[in-house]
């Protein structure tokens, strides 16, 4: 349930709403907003409605939830959550553009993926040292050399960088490089890695999975916010449908469903999507039309050569004039790349 304060209330009236909340074993995540303070409770259905909420001070009123998730909802938290990477803004109107290959494959491909990023506009690089691969026969990533060499991309362009964590064993490697953690479609009901997730103080990328609902994208993105990490951004990747002309199906409503449901950032990534490049740019489109806070592509300096996902990655020149179409894109919506 989630109780709305009323304006003005005081800390010590939310406070006394959360000793009551304790009192039958419920926990109590505070959101404070500009006008009101809203308390998402969790706990026991029964015991919570039994509590006299709406006679304590300062309490406005209590409204019962009935979808699973709480925390990553809209109740919970009218206002679009704003993620600050390293100064770079994802949500509430700035669109971030995260691009990079797939896979982290030696300092001279991922450098020239990084300054193309870079020279483009771009706000993040992107590229997988934990490679999560349907065959045990491809290649599995650099792992943790694969990092470093994110970290000195970083250094030289300023961008700041997302990777892949599969296994919580690897966790303190990604932790001590990464600037956001991404959980791929593979994981995203691997429910003690998103636990994990919810106690590091990194933003954390959560891929919708390959046959995943949006309720059950939504309750894996509150087994992270629960353990405390507010920091969600949620990424539409596409689905497994009849569709054979696409690698998955991009599912662009996902998007405005997910952004009247929940207040955490949304982005697409319409190369894993489509597996086609020349889909990457109609559906980046179509994402920041339908609201998506940022899009998630694949670059690689040669695709044909790539160690992972060459055929869908767009030429790191092609990326050039994909990043201004975005940028002109973002623009006529009102909004910024960030
Ligand atoms: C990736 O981003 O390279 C990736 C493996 O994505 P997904 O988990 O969406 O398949
Ligand atoms: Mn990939």
């Amino acid at each position: 349930m989630v109780i709305i304060m009323q304006e003005g209330a005081t800390e010590e009236e939310v406070a006394h709403v959360l000793a009551r909340l304790g009192e039958v074993g419920a926990t109590g995540h505070v959101s404070t907003g500009d006008r009101v303070t809203v308390i998402g409770a969790i706990g026991d259905r029964e015991e919570m409605t039994a509590l006299p909420l709406e006679a304590c001070p300062g309490v406005d009123r209590v409204v019962a939830i009935l979808k699973p998730y709480k925390l990553v909802s809209r109740e919970f938290h009218p206002a679009d959550t704003v993620i600050d990477v390293r100064g770079v803004k994802v949500g509430g109107g700035h669109v971030a553009l995260i691009a990079g290959p797939c896979s982290i494959e030696n300092e001279e491909q991922l450098m020239t993926a990084a300054r193309a990023v870079r020279q483009s506009g771009g706000s993040m690089l992107r590229g997988g040292a934990f490679k999560p691969r349907s065959s045990p026969y491809s290649f599995q990533g650099l792992g943790v050399e694969g990092l470093r060499l994110m970290a000195a991309a970083r250094e030289e362009t300023g961008l700041p960088i997302v990777t892949e964590l599969m296994d919580p064993r690897d966790l303190e490697p990604v932790l001590e490089y990464a600037d956001v953690i991404q959980i791929g479609a593979r994981n995203m009901q691997n429910f003690q890695l998103l636990s994990e997730c919810g106690k590091v103080d990194k933003p954390i990328l959560l891929k919708r999975g390959l046959s995943a609902t949006i309720e059950e994208w939504l309750m894996a993105a509150e087994y992270i916010v629960k353990e405390g990490n507010r920091r969600v951004i949620l990424c539409e990747r596409g689905i497994r449908t009849f569709e054979t002309a696409t690698r998955n199906t991009f599912d662009v409503s996902a998007v405005p469903v997910v952004k009247l449901a929940s207040h955490l950032p949304v982005l697409v990534d319409p190369s894993h999507a489509t597996g086609r490049p020349e889909l990457v740019l109609p559906l980046s489109l179509a994402g920041i039309v339908a609201g998506a806070d940022g899009v998630l592509v694949e670059t690689h300096p040669n695709p044909e050569h790539a160690l992972s996902d060459g055929a869908q990655s767009l030429s790191t020149a092609a990326f050039a004039e994909y990043a201004a179409r975005v940028h002109e894109l973002v623009a006529w919506v009102g909004k910024r790349v960030s």
